[in-house]
């Protein structure tokens, strides 16, 4: 069972007699816990107590149903298609160390060449040498071509610039752009991206700004998301490390605050572990 899932705590939950007062109590419990955050908990206990009302059931199992289908209702009011029609499609990705952009790329290249896609990685985190051979030993994994700075500590948006000329030049379907994640330096990161955002915009339009998110860092993770979003113009989340975390809720929380979609989820370290987002798959995981 995935960890993130619910199950355990619904157990005892659904496989009692009827829905009483405890019931209720158990499901916020349960909520809080996955991180689903004290606002939407409360909303989705109070609209599960108006269902039950109205169809007047006491049963378990009608409550889980319900359940499964407020939940993936909720996660369907965002699109999680991923618009790469363009070609080429220019992807940036964003987000602080440590949260798992790099393997992401990796990871995303191997997907996109499983669909038949040609790839080419930019590596315009110019700052570590260590970690721009990281980005090229994924993207190698990934079945993609890398573009390198040629020093280190090349002006960033230089190196996105390559990038998108190299796939405009061989005919490759898809850029995929890594960028810095260091936040101590918050605005001078914003002013880079910025930069790197107007640079690719004089080539091509971007189809895709991705900010990857560690789903283990739960409602701490959406502190880090709002700068990004006010100043990257983030068109889609990707949360890694989603088989490590028990907060499963913490996926409609992010979705449900930022307004963004998640369009691609990581559940593991190696190259296949990264699927699309399907609200049903993951809710049938989540609620069992
Ligand atoms: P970056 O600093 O953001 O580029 O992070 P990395 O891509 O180097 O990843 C940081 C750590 O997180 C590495 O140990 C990865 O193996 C791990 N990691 C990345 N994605 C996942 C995931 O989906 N699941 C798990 N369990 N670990 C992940």
């Amino acid at each position: 069972m995935a960890s993130w899932s619910l199950g355990g705590a619904l157990k005892g939950m659904f496989s009692r007699a009827t829905i009483d007062e405890t019931t209720w109590e158990d499901l916020e419990d349960a909520l809080l816990g996955a991180d689903f955050g004290p606002d939407i908990t409360e909303s989705i206990v109070d609209e599960l107590r108006a269902s039950v009302a109205k169809y007047r059931t006491t049963d378990p199992a009608d409550l889980r149903r319900m359940l499964r289908e407020n939940l993936e209702e909720r996660l369907s009011r965002l699109d999680p298609t991923l618009k790469l029609t363009a070609r080429p499609a220019v992807v940036l990705v964003v987000g602080v160390n440590g949260v798992g952009k790099t393997t992401t790329i990796g990871k995303f290249a191997k997907f996109l060449v499983g669909y038949g896609r040609t790839v080419v990685v930019g590596a315009a985190d110019t700052f570590r040498a260590a970690a721009v051979e990281q980005l090229a030993t994924w993207a190698e994994r990934g079945g993609a071509e890398i573009v390198r700075p040629q020093q280190q500590g090349q002006d960033p948006a230089s190196v996105a610039f390559q990038t998108v000329e190299r796939a405009q030049r061989d005919g490759i379907d898809i850029a995929i752009i890594d960028t810095a994640g260091r936040l101590q330096t918050k605005s001078g990161l914003m002013d880079e991206l910025g930069k790197i955002r107007r640079v690719i915009e004089k080539q091509t339009e971007i189809a895709e700004v991705l900010l990857v998110l560690d789903a283990t860092t739960g409602q701490n993770g959406l502190a880090q998301a709002e700068a990004f979003i006010q100043h990257a113009g983030v068109t889609g989340l990707v949360l890694t490390k989603l088989d490590g975390s028990a907060k499963g809720g913490f996926v409609l929380a992010v979705q449900e605050k930022t307004g963004i979609p998640i369009k691609l989820v990581g559940q593991g370290e190696g190259i296949g572990d990264l699927t699309g987002f399907t609200p049903h798959v993951f809710v049938q995981g989540l609620v069992g």
